[in-house]
């Protein structure tokens, strides 16, 4: 249970991070939406949240933006006076074939990805280290641990964060923070909607499970890595994918 506890979920308009500010929620914690550009969806989240009994807020900030998450984080902690739980959910996708890729696509995957998740935690971990304790989760990807063709850019991004997990699970630990990553396959969000069924279809055929993932198993893991029964684990990836990536 997370009764007491705040919890930020950064990219919580959709998809995944939706669930998971579902799932907090459900278990307790009072939750702040972050979002982008998706104010409506974001707030209809906070609705959702509240209509089955929870509580949560819902605040704005581009995660690729250090000065901004600065502000967001420092805002949310002098709000909320605690800061427990950030699940770094926030991410992109800007597919395209490395020898055709533009550097532009190239920085602003990296910069939403991988960067925003070194923003959130460079400002939250010093709420977390006063309150000795907290808990950290990034969403990789397994394609991160497998790489993609197409996908330089995201499989980068994704790589690093398993990186960043890892050395900032070292950092924290020894204040009782926990810092750990998640590797989703294949979930079913508007991420993975825009794909051909040729592409799905032959996705599919990579599962040993046989079918995509929805969002709230990916949400159960979040869950489980933020609860206390989860204390002694730290820097591991944990793959929610069907067994895809083994
Ligand atoms: P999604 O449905 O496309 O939702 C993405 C979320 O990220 C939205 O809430 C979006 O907010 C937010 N976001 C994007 N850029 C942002 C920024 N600069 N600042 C703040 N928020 C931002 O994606 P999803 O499929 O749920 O994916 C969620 C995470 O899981 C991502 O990190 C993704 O890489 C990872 N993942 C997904 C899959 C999959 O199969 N779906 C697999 C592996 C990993 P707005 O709505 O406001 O734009």
């Amino acid at each position: 249970m997370l009764a007491g506890k705040v919890a930020l979920v950064t990219g919580a308009s959709r998809g995944i991070g939706k669930a998971i500010a579902c799932k907090l929620a459900r278990e307790g914690a009072k939750v702040i939406i972050n979002y982008n550009g998706s104010k409506e969806k974001a707030e209809a989240v906070k609705s959702e949240i509240e209509a089955a009994g929870g509580q949560a807020e819902v605040y704005q900030c581009d995660v690729s933006d250090y000065t901004a998450c600065e502000t967001f984080i420092q805002t949310v902690i002098k709000e909320e006076g605690s800061l427990d739980i950030l699940v770094n959910n926030a991410g992109i996708t800007k597919d395209g074939l490395l020898m055709k890729m533009s550097e532009e696509d190239f920085d602003k995957v990296l910069d939403t990805n991988l960067k925003g998740a070194f923003n959130t935690i460079r400002f939250a971990s010093r709420q977390m280290l006063r309150q000795k304790g907290g808990r950290i989760i990034n969403m990789s990807s397994v394609v991160g641990v497998s790489g993609n063709a197409g996908q330089a850019n995201y499989a980068a991004s994704k790589a690093g964060v398993i990186g960043l997990t890892k050395a900032a699970a070292r950092e924290l630990a020894s204040r009782g923070i926990t810092v750990n990553a998640i590797a989703p396959g294949f979930i079913e969000t508007d991420m993975t909607d825009v794909l051909s069924d040729k592409v799905k279809e032959a996705s599919e055929a990579q599962i040993p499970l046989g079918h995509f993932g929805k969002p709230e198993d990916v949400a159960a893991a979040a869950a489980f890595l933020a609860s206390e029964e989860a204390r002694y684990i730290t820097g591991q990836v944990l793959h929610v994918d069907g067994g895809m990536v083994m």
